[in-house]
């Protein structure tokens, strides 16, 4: 008897426990009492709508997908013997947290090459994908109530990591007129007692536009002078056009010790699903970015290092006609965007992105539905032409949809011609 009395006791000092921690079990149904945080996040606009046209297509629906940015390329030939060889070597261990010296090595000597910049080791942290990185860099560097100024239209996912590391995503405005791009003055005006950092994206996801080296030397300028760290995106660093890339890193140490740079091999070598990006920042940031990976992560695959290496080190042939090939189909779809009457874009000069303007048709009859937005003007078009594009609204920028041409010629033409039809 006195065993059961136990047994009841600890059942009710259980439940009742329970229904002021977490999970509390009532008549069969369970209520989640989840973290605020985690219900402020938004799902990836740019990934929920790859998945729906994926979706659509595995169900023999004639779908084309502009939705994803995603190099239709398969992996070059080379990199995939290198995992294969890696794997066949035993390299299929725990490696170091934040990535093998040998990788390490040889991001420095490309960021060197290509930039002028001089790193070491201990200012490399390899983690799974650029995404990753961006999670890291805003972890290390943000405390509660910290802002970030954003230029909008940005990248989907830059609001939602400064959320998570308990930061305020400030957007900062940008239109057509000045190319999507900000000013120092606009920087400037934005920037409060609680500005940590400023997110710089060149060639930039969503618009293809590049920062100059007199605009980036500015915008430098003002981030010395106001204390800020400056997240640089320079993921589209070799997918660019007619013009230059300079990180914004490489004008002067007090600079460049401020700034994270942020790359990896995803859009470059068509390695989405290898998931290796990085970060080289002042030692302090990366031992920071280093130690929270340590525990979240740990290394990224070492077979994918081991390819990223193979990336880094071997022929870039393989990125020159990649890029080539992406300004042609640049070349085509502006070309043919500013014949169709209603919508317009800007030539982008990097990526593999345009943004379309569609402010003249909103609030007009399409396939006979009024179209307010730009999440309409998407949801329509999938649903009546089979064209899956993003809205401009998860990247801070209604009024605009996003093309992604990381597909065939064939499929952008007869994509193309569909939204021609349904604008028309
Ligand atoms: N930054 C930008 C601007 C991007 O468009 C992407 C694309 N996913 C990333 C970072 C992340 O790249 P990764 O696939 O390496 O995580
Ligand atoms: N960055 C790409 C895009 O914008 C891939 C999807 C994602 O990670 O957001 O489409």
């Amino acid at each position: 008897m006195k065993v059961h009395i136990e047994f009841f006791v600890l059942l009710v000092y259980y439940m009742i426990n329970n229904k002021y921690t977490s999970l509390y079990l009532s008549k069969g149904n369970v209520s989640m009492n989840l973290s605020k945080k985690a219900l402020t996040i938004s799902p990836s606009p740019t990934l929920s709508i790859d998945a729906k046209y994926k979706e659509m297509k595995s169900n023999g629906i004639d779908v084309i997908g502009f939705g994803a940015g995603e190099p239709d390329f398969d992996t070059p030939e080379h990199i995939k013997e290198a995992a294969i060889d890696a794997i066949n070597a035993g390299m299929t261990k725990y490696t170091p947290a934040s990535g093998t010296n040998q990788l390490k090595e040889a991001i420095c000597k490309e960021l060197y090459d290509d930039n002028g910049l001089l790193y070491n080791i201990s200012d490399i942290v390899v983690s799974n994908g650029a995404k990753h990185s961006l999670v890291n860099v805003f972890s290390a560097i943000l405390n509660p109530g910290d802002e970030v100024i954003i230029p909008a239209p940005y990248w989907v996912s830059y609001p939602e990591m400064v959320k998570l590391a308990d930061g305020v995503p400030v957007a900062l405005h940008t239109d057509e007129d000045t190319n999507f791009k900000f000013s120092p003055e606009q920087l400037k005006a934005a920037i409060t007692p609680k500005t940590k950092a400023v997110v710089i994206n060149s060639p930039s996801n969503p618009t293809g536009m590049v920062y100059s080296k007199a605009e980036l030397e500015q915008i430098a300028k003002v981030a010395v002078e106001n204390d800020l760290f400056i997240v640089s995106d320079e993921i589209y660093e070799k997918i660019i056009y007619d013009v230059v890339h300079y990180s914004i890193a490489s004008f002067g140490e007090d600079v460049k010790a401020r700034t994270i740079l942020v790359n990896g091999v995803s859009k470059s070598y068509a390695m989405t699903g290898w998931r290796i990006g990085y970060t080289a920042s002042a030692p302090e940031i990366a031992k920071a970015m280093a130690n929270i990976q340590s525990h979240a992560t740990s290394n990224p695959s070492s077979i994918s290092q081991a390819a990223a290496f193979a990336a880094l080190n071997g022929p870039q042939d393989t990125v020159d006609a990649m890029r080539s090939e992406f300004q042609l189909r640049r070349d085509f779809l502006v070309s043919v965007i500013g014949k169709i009457p209603g919508v317009s874009c800007l030539a982008p000069q990097g990526a593999f992105y345009v943004m379309m303007n569609i402010k003249n048709v909103l609030g007009k009859e399409l396939k006979g539905k009024i179209i307010n937005n730009s999440d309409e003007f998407c949801a329509h078009a999938l649903q009546t032409c089979n064209v899956a594009l993003v809205p401009g609204t998860g990247f801070g920028a209604d009024g605009y949809v996003r093309w992604s041409y990381a597909t065939s010629m064939d499929n952008i033409k007869k994509g193309i011609e569909r939204i021609a039809e349904f604008v028309q």
